[in-house]
Formats: C-alpha cells, sequence, structure tokens
C-alpha cells in the first residue's frame, strides 16, 4: 500500500524503498524472532537485537536527525518521517529502539552547550556500530501520567518524585528509582533524566540532565516481561549516590514545563508515525489473507461484509498517513528552529493512530479468523504491539486530558 506520493523528490522516493527493503528483510523477520524470545534473552550480549542494531547503525538508521556538522545525516523532517513509517511496518518495537537511541545526544545538540554536545552528541553521531544506545527515563514507579501532566498546570501535582536531585559544591548527586518502564533501559549506555529537586514540591519543580549509564551508583532492574512490544527492551533505572558534573544538568524547574512541552511533541509524533507503520502493516496481511483464503467457494475478499472492514482499514491507514505526517513535520520543524511545538497536534496524532492501529489490528485478527489466533500468522503480534503504543508515551486517555487543556 502506498500514500499518495506526488510531493516527494527522487531521493525521498529513494530514501522510502531502502527504508522498505530493511524493513522488509531485515526487520520484520526479526521482530518475529525476537517477539517469541524470554526478555533476558533479547538483552544477551550479541543477541539477534543487537545485530539488528548494528546493522540499523551502520546504515545510518540511528543518526536521521543529528545534523551534519556532527556526524549526523541531517535528514529533513519529511524524510525523517518516510524512513520512521517503513521501519515501524517491519517492527514498531525495534523501531522503538532505534528512535530513542539518539535522545541524549539529541537534547545535547538543542542545549547548544558545546561541552555537552562534544560529551554526549559527537561521540553519538559519530558512532556507526550502535553501541551507543540512549534512552529516556521518566517514569517511576508510583508516577506515571504525574511525570508527563507536569508539564500543564491543571494537571501538576504536589508530589514526592522517586528520582531527586541536590546540589553538592560542582556536582549534582542522584539517587532513587525510575520504573521498569524505561525503553532501552536495560541495553543503553546513556540517558536523558528527569529528576526532581524539591521532594515536597510539585512535579514540575524538576530538571532534566544527561549521563552516562555505566557511572557508580548505578545499577538495573531483569528486563521486563511484556504483552506487546517485546523487542523493545524495557527496565529499571537505580541510583543510589550517583555523582554527576553541574554541567549535566540541562536544565532546572524555570524551564521545565516548556522543555517537556516541546519533548514530548517529537515523541509523541513519533509514536505517531511507528503506530501508523504498524496500522498499515495489519491492513496490508489482512488484504494480502483475504485473498488467499478461500470460504464459501470464493476468495474470502469478494464478500460483501470482508470488503467492508477491508475498507474501513484502508481508510483509517489512509487518514493515520495524513495526519502523523503532519504532526511530526510541523511540530518537528519548530522545534529545529526553536519555536514552540503544538503538543495538542502531536498528542492528535499519537493518540489517533494508536486507537487506529489497534482497530485495524483487531480486524485483521477477526478477518484471519482462527488463524488470527496463532503464530504462524504475525497479526496477533501486531495486535498486542498496537495495545503497548496505546500506552507508551502517555496513556492515550490521559494525554487526550492533556491536549484538551491546550485547546
Ligand atoms: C511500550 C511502552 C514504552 C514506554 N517507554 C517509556 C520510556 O521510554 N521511558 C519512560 O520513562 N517510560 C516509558 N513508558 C511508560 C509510559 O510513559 C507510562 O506507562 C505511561 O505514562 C502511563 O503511566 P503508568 O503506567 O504509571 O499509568 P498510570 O499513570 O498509573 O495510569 C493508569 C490509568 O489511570 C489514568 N490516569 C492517571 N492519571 C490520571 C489523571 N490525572 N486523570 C485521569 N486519568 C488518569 C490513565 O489514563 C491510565 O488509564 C513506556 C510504556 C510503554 C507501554
Amino acid at each position: 500500500m502506498d500514500y499518495p506520493d506526488s510531493d516527494f523528490s527522487d531521493d525521498q522516493r529513494e530514501l522510502r524503498a531502502a527504508a522498505r527493503r530493511f524493513a522488509t528483510q531485515v526487520l520484520r523477520p526479526a521482530g518475529i524472532e525476537i517477539d517469541r524470545l524470554p526478555p533476558g534473552a533479547v538483552v544477551a550480549r550479541d543477541s539477534l537485537l543487537f545485530r539488528v542494531v548494528r546493522e540499523a547503525a551502520g546504515l545510518g538508521y540511528m543518526k536521521l536527525g543529528g545534523v551534519p556538522e556532527v556526524g549526523g545525516l541531517g535528514l529533513s523532517p519529511l524524510s525523517r518521517y518516510l524512513v520512521l513509517e517503513e521501519l515501524g511496518w517491519g517492527s514498531p518495537g525495534i523501531t522503538g529502539v532505534l528512535f530513542l537511541a539518539s535522545t541524549h545526544a539529541e537534547v545535547a545538540l538543542l542545549s547548544g552547550n558545546p561541552v555537552l554536545i562534544e560529551e554526549f552528541a559527537l561521540p553519538y553521531f559519530g558512532c556507526t556500530d550502535g553501541s551507543i544506545i540512549g534512552c529516556w527515563a521518566v517514569t517511576e514507579p508510583d508516577h506515571g501520567s504525574d511525570t508527563l501532566g507536569a508539564m500543564r498546570p491543571e494537571l501538576d501535582t504536589k508530589a514526592t518524585g522517586q528520582v531527586s536531585a541536590r546540589r553538592d559544591g560542582d556536582n549534582w548527586i542522584l539517587s532513587g528509582q525510575k520504573s521498569a518502564w524505561v525503553s532501552n533501559g536495560p541495553i543503553a549506555t546513556h540517558a536523558m533524566l528527569n529528576v526532581q529537586f524539591d521532594p515536597k514540591g510539585k512535579m514540575s519543580d524538576s530538571g532534566i540532565c544527561l549521563l552516562k549509564l555505566d557511572l557508580p551508583g548505578i545499577s538495573r532492574g531483569t528486563p521486563l516481561d511484556k504483552h506487546g512490544m517485546r523487542s523493545l527492551p524495557q527496565g529499571e533505572l537505580f541510583f543510589e549516590d550517583v555523582r554527576i558534573p553541574a554541567h549535566n544538568m540541562v536544565l532546572r524547574s524555570d524551564g521545565y514545563a516548556a522543555y517537556m512541552h516541546n519533548h514530548l511533541s517529537a515523541f509523541n509524533a513519533g509514536v505517531g508515525c511507528i503506530a501508523t507503520g504498524l496500522a498499515r502493516a495489519a491492513y496490508e496481511s489482512a488484504l494480502a489473507y483475504c485473498k488467499e483464503r478461500v470460504q464459501g467457494g470464493r476468495p474470502i475478499f469478494e464478500h460483501q461484509s470482508v470488503r467492508a472492514r477491508l475498507f474501513r482499514m484502508f481508510s483509517l491507514v489512509q487518514s493515520c498517513f495524513s495526519l502523523s505526517r503532519d504532526a511530526w513535520v510541523y511540530n518537528i520543524t519548530q522545534i529545529q528552529q526553536g519555536g514552540q511545538a503544538r503538543l495538542e497536534l502531536s498528542i492528535g496524532s499519537k493518540v489517533y493512530c494508536t486507537q487506529a492501529a489497534l482497530e485495524v489490528a483487531t480486524l485483521a485478527v477477526q478477518l484471519h479468523g482462527g488463524n488470527g489466533m496463532t503464530r504462524e500468522y504475525p497479526v496477533e503480534m501486531f495486535l498486542r504491539d498496537a495495545t503497548a503504543l496505546t500506552v507508551a508515551d502517555g496513556e492515550n486517555a490521559f494525554l487526550a486530558q492533556v491536549a484538551a487543556s491546550l485547546l
């Protein structure tokens, strides 16, 4: 299935074709194989996941966003969108690994601070073997939605955050734990970490720091065994009096809400793109199956009620293309130019596209009949992955509440 591409350049068509090849030949089969592995085997040294990450890094898929001055590909937001959607089609979980890997490096770049760029951005964008992997550690065992609501005054709660930062001379000292939901937590070498300053304050009394995850005092939990997105390793991070230099605290409370507004805008828009790829994958699998499976003496595709369901799926995927692309291109452009993103647009894309992916995957399973329940077909995995995406980066109903406060 293709979307109308009359406004793409030849380079963009080639980029998309290359990403589609990689998604078809590498990501889809790897995603299916990894889905069946226990979490420990997924993160083991030289596992299939690491081999795929290395291959993706060699092809440049881990540095789509960085500017060429630091070693990134410097792709336009639209070109980056085309790649993300294709990779999401192949495996939303592995795409999550690749998408989040650059988090710390991109935050360092945005900071404009030469020391942080030297320490975090240059090594990452110069790395071609996938050995540097970042993550965004925000969720805490007792604070999921709370941490994301902190950017809106009406949703900002008074609560004791579970990772605190206190100043000690030229250092910050970090203590506490992040929840098992940190994507890439078990395999990350670096993190963007949200920390709270005043444990008696509000969630918005927080900051953001960048750090390497091999510092003394850092440990990790066992990788999470979960229902969907199993190729995206997740796990806890623990901090016991971890010392980081003062300049690694990129952001203090005063700019926190505004920064998180843009950060969530980028991430929610990214999830919208990945979910669009997943919705397309489920639709295409169902369409192919319906043209092969014979019941009532003819391919089920010829039955009117089957066609009606396929058309519903088709129209959902088409609308995802438009919304996810618009939200991503507009908001990434704004952020790159130092402007304010429209968070409600990104949340609109994330919520709509993940709900659409869930509906399309549900219909795909039903159109496969009994076969849809088996692992012989990928649609049951698509359904589990789509469910996980409705919670990733903020649970949809809560995000809708955040977006509504901005209207
Ligand atoms: C696939 C996946 C990837 C993820 N990746 C990361 C990651 O990279 N880094 C990271 O730190 N975290 C990550 N997360 C965690 C994710 O951001 C949280 O799960 C999400 O924010 C919800 O938090 P919670 O699980 O604590 O649920 P809760 O916040 O406990 O919410 C439970 C329910 O209560 C509702 N609710 C909560 N508060 C309110 C309110 N004020 N008003 C109305 N309803 C409310 C929610 O809508 C939800 O339905 C990931 C999660 C998943 C599933």
